[in-house]
């Protein structure tokens, strides 16, 4: 049998990993991950989000062992500079095939194409698997054969799709027979690669155990409340699996197959928050197959193109005291200092502050969005991206452009007791339920070490519809 390299890159697993399963069956293997740091800062990727490929590239590395696979890790700058190095491994290692799960970035498929041709020029191959997503990209089309633009109707479809099948996870590969070979490949630190950082967070664990352990407590403890507990920023009511997810510490199959466990793998909803965590894994199914449809939203393009000659502000100075929490706005610095101090945020406090910062401040959502990938550790480009575009109204079916979040309502609906901005805005810690949303607005002689409303929210979210209008 020829030797086979499995290429790993978004899908830090051996199990339930399409690729791996299948150079398993074709012969020896081999497995590889390019290290590409030069890449990761055009693309703005979080140190926090590059820590935590890192740790878990050591796992993988012990988990690989078990199965007598030996790992070979390789740096170079840039995704330009793969092509050369998968060449030499080939020749080095005589290896047949490469095999790789497909990733839907444009520069992900343009450094796949390079890397096939210049295979092919040596009669090898680059085999490329679906194994993101639940249904492979660029294969659901609407009745005129075009991608659906709408999450309602791409739902419905997945729905009819998976009333007929849950898509199965694949086999972990037995242990392949041991053989000798000369590999000492250690994994680089941070500072090695040239990430500047200083006290990273290491509260989330790596791991595919332990990946299984969120999903398995989650699906005992919490999904049957997840409708009603998903939406408030204190309550650890969602699953917080999305930093798994994005680098394949889980796949999207396990989720399903954990989702309809009960229904012995059978396409049957039998509550609210079983659906309504379906639909959540859709919405990032949708924004992976945007992102392979309409590549132009990878390209700092709008998806609704009008929506390219908003005239935004340039206000250097709001957007800092956006980035670090000192708006004034209470919900606001707590959701963007929890974001500082542990690389996460919580859905409804995301979609807060993005709508505050397009609308409210009239900033460009491409800003916002960088900024969110410069500190997530789930930073993910297709969902930052769709969810920055919904909450800029410039997007898929975003949100009507009149229809903005008053921040301080939304604090008061979703943070009722002021637990989360207690949590995190420490200055405000005192103040009780009703005066800690809006702390100077009913009594502006209040003395407080925090600062006052940067922006006025009634004229501001006048200026946003009036520069909506104009186009
Ligand atoms: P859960 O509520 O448990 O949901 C389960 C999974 O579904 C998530 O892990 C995630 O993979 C997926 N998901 C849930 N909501 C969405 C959504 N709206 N869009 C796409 N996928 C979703 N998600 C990212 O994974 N990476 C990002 O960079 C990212 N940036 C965002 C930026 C903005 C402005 C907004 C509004 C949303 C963003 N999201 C992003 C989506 C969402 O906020 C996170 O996926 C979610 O908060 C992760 O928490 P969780 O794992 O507990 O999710």
């Amino acid at each position: 049998m020829q030797r086979q390299l499995i290429w790993f890159r978004q899908d830090l697993r051996i199990h339930d990993h399409t690729a791996l399963w299948h150079a398993a069956l074709s012969g020896q293997v081999i497995a590889l991950i390019i290290l590409s740091p030069e890449q990761w800062k055009i693309h703005d990727d979080a140190p926090i989000k590059i820590d935590f490929y890192l740790r878990q590239i050591q796992q993988l590395k012990n988990s690989l062992r078990t199965l007598n696979i030996p790992l070979l890790i390789r740096t170079v700058p840039l995704w330009k500079d793969v092509t050369t190095e998968i060449v030499q491994l080939c020749q080095d290692f005589k290896i047949e095939n490469v095999h790789a799960n497909i990733e839907c970035g444009v520069n992900e498929l343009n450094r796949d194409f390079q890397v096939q041709k210049a295979l092919n020029q040596h009669s090898l191959d680059l085999i490329l698997y679906h194994d993101r997503t639940v249904f492979p990209v660029g294969s659901i089309r609407n009745k005129s054969n075009l991608p659906y633009q709408v999450f309602g109707a791409f739902k419905k479809y997945c729905y009819e799709q998976l009333s007929i099948s849950v898509p199965q996870t694949y086999p972990t590969p037995e242990p392949q027979q041991y053989f000798e070979i000369n590999i000492s490949d250690m994994i680089p630190t941070l500072q090695q690669l040239g990430f500047e950082f200083e006290n990273i967070n290491r509260q989330w664990h790596v791991g595919e155990a332990h990946a299984l352990e969120i999903l398995d407590d989650f699906i005992e403890n919490k999904l049957f409340d997840y409708q009603t507990e998903r939406d408030f920023p204190h309550n650890e009511g969602t699953s917080q699996l999305a930093a798994y997810l994005n680098i394949g510490i889980i796949s999207i199959r396990q989720c399903l197959n954990a989702l309809f466990r009960v229904q012995h793998g059978h396409f049957h909803i039998e509550h609210i928050g079983q659906q309504t965590w379906l639909d959540e894994l859709l919405w990032r199914e949708f924004y992976q197959h945007i992102l392979f449809d309409f590549p132009r939203v990878s390209k700092h393009l709008p998806f609704k193109q009008t929506t390219q000659n908003i005239q935004w502000r340039n206000a250097p100075e709001d957007f800092e005291a956006w980035q670090t929490g000192q708006t004034g706005i209470p919900i606001i610095d707590a959701a963007m200092r929890q974001l500082l101090q542990t690389g996460w945020m919580h859905n409804r406090a995301r979609m807060i502050v993005a709508m505050f910062l397009t609308k409210n401040l009239l900033i460009d959502w491409r800003l916002g969005e960088q900024w969110f990938m410069q500190h997530l550790i789930d930073g993910d480009l297709a969902a930052n991206n769709g969810g920055w575009q919904w909450c800029a109204s410039t997007g898929t079916d975003s949100v009507p452009y009149f229809r903005i979040f008053n921040p301080v309502s939304q604090s008061q609906k979703f943070d009722a007791q002021g637990d989360y901005i207690r949590q995190w805005v420490p200055e405000l810690a005192h103040l009780d339920a009703k005066t800690i949303h809006e702390p100077y607005g009913k009594n502006p002689n209040i003395q407080l070490n925090y600062p006052k409303a940067i922006v006025d929210l009634k004229q501001s979210r006048v200026r946003a519809i009036e520069a909506f209008k104009q186009i």
